[in-house]
Parts: structure tokens; sequence; C-alpha cells
């Protein structure tokens, strides 16, 4: 599943590096994550590196992107090659 970024975001920017896929960008209002690229860290790190950086608990699973463990990790592939 992917995450998604809530209104409760001060676009602190601590997440933007953390973010091995490049999903994290500069949105209208604050930071937004691609769902396209977020893997929920999957294939890289046991949990989710913004999750772990956000001081405000702005990041939570975005529910119109439901994505299995095994298509996390294809995703990952996609991204990045095996
Ligand atoms: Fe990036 Fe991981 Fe956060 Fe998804 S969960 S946006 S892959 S840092």
């Amino acid at each position: 599943m992917a995450l998604m970024i809530t209104e409760d975001c001060i676009s602190c920017g601590a997440c933007v590096s953390e973010c091995p896929n490049d999903a994290i960008s500069q949105g209208d209002l604050y930071f937004v994550i691609n769902p396209e690229r977020c893997t929920e860290c999957v294939g890289f790190y046991n949990k989710p590196q913004c999750v772990e950086v956000c001081p405000v608990d702005a990041i939570i699973p975005n529910p119109d992107h439901r994505e299995s463990h095994e298509e996390l990790l294809a995703k990952k592939k996609q991204l990045h090659g095996e």
C-alpha cells in the first residue's frame, strides 16, 4: 500500500531525502507522495523511512492504493531493476 501525506504536514521536508524511490515532492499546499513510486520502502528498509522521520505523524496508508507485499516488491523492481 502506498502511503500518503495528510494536511497535518508542516512542510519541513524531513522526509524527502529519506525516500529511496524519490516519491516525495512539494505539492501545492504541502508535500505529496507519488503512489506510482511509493513501495512503503519494501525492498530497501523494514519500515517506511518517511514515517520514521515525520515530526507530526502526517504520513498514513493511502486507502486508494492498497497493494500486497509482493506487489510493492514488484514495483520496487520495476523502478530500480533487481
Ligand atoms: Fe518513500 Fe518509503 Fe515513504 Fe514510500 S514509504 S514515500 S518509498 S520513504
